[in-house]
């Protein structure tokens, strides 16, 4: 059984990935790089920024149906995105 976890995505910050959660990546991190944890595609932080209280969610750049972070689109089957990044 998997725990619920806070959402978080991960953020380049010099040549590495931090996973971090999506307050830190909108407010923290905004203008880093972001990635997907599941599939490695590239997200956008969606969600007021600057505010404490609002409910960020986490958007891909490109949609991709192997992410299972993504209950609309997921195929079923987990697979890496197509342009995943590195
Ligand atoms: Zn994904």
């Amino acid at each position: 059984m998997q725990k619920l976890k806070p959402p978080t995505c991960e953020v380049k910050i010099g040549d590495v990935w931090c996973a971090v959660s999506l307050d830190e990546a909108a407010t923290r991190h905004v203008m880093a790089t972001k990635r997907c944890p599941a599939c490695y595609g590239q997200v956008m932080i969606l969600g007021a920024y600057g505010s404490p209280t609002v409910r960020r969610t986490m958007s891909h750049r490109k949609s991709h149906t192997g992410c299972s972070l993504m209950p609309r689109t997921y195929s079923g089957t987990p697979s890496p995105h197509p342009q995943a990044l590195t």
